[in-house]
C-alpha cells in the first residue's frame, strides 16, 4: 500500500545515537487495513530511533483521537487515544532467526529500513478498549432517543418470542399428556 511507505524509516545510513520522526496517522492510514478495528482517527506519531551498534530501539508515543462505535448506544464518539511503547530491532544473521520474539524484530543484513507502519497500526487497535461507552472514553452522553429506541426493540422482541414459545410449549404438553 503506497500510504503505508511514508512509515519506513531508512537506517542505514543514520549515525548511533537518537534520531527523531514524526508521522501523522488518519483515516487513509486506517483503510489500508482491512480489518482494522479503528476505521477513523486523527494521531501524531512521534518515534525516536536509538541506533546502537547490535541493535535498534523505537520508543513510540501516539496521541490524538479515534472515532469508536459506543455499545450502550451505537453513537460515534471521539475517543482521545495516548500510547507509549517501545519496540526492539535487532542485526542479525539468518541462521539467529530463532531468537525472534513478540518484543525483538530481526533485521537481517537485506533490511535497510524499519517498517513502523505495521507496531503503529497494532499500537492502536490494541489500545481500544473492551468495552467501549461514550460516556466513559467520550466524554458525551449516551444518545437518548437511541436509548429509548433500543429498548422499545427488545421488549418487542421479548414480546415476540413469548407469543413463538407459546404454542411450542403447548405442543409439547400434548405431547407428554398423551
Ligand atoms: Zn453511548
Amino acid at each position: 500500500m503506497k500510504v503505508l511507505q511514508q512509515y519506513r524509516i531508512p537506517f542505514t545510513g543514520l549515525k548511533p545515537g537518537k534520531h527523531h520522526f514524526d508521522f501523522d496517522v488518519d483515516d487513509r492510514f486506517f483503510d489500508a487495513y482491512e480489518h482494522s478495528i479503528v476505521k477513523k482517527g486523527r494521531l501524531k506519531v512521534a518515534v525516536i530511533l536509538e541506533k546502537q551498534e547490535t541493535l535498534i530501539i523505537a520508543w513510540t508515543h501516539i496521541e490524538g483521537t479515534v472515532a469508536l462505535t459506543c455499545d450502550v448506544c451505537l453513537n460515534e464518539f471521539e475517543a482521545a487515544t495516548a500510547i507509549d511503547e517501545r519496540l526492539i530491532f535487532k542485526y542479525t544473521a539468518d541462521e539467529e532467526l530463532a531468537d525472534a520474539s513478540e518484543e525483538i524484530v530481526v533485521l537481517t543484513k537485506n533490511v535497510v529500513e524499519i517498517d513502523m507502519a505495521e507496531p503503529i497500526y497494532e499500537y492502536i487497535n490494541l489500545a481500544v478498549p473492551f468495552y467501549k461507552r461514550c460516556t466513559e472514553q467520550g466524554n458525551s452522553a449516551c444518545d437518548a432517543s437511541m436509548l429509548k429506541f433500543i429498548d422499545t426493540l427488545s421488549s418487542q422482541d421479548q414480546q415476540e418470542n413469548k407469543q413463538e414459545m407459546d404454542p411450542r410449549w403447548d405442543a409439547l404438553k400434548r405431547i407428554y399428556k398423551q
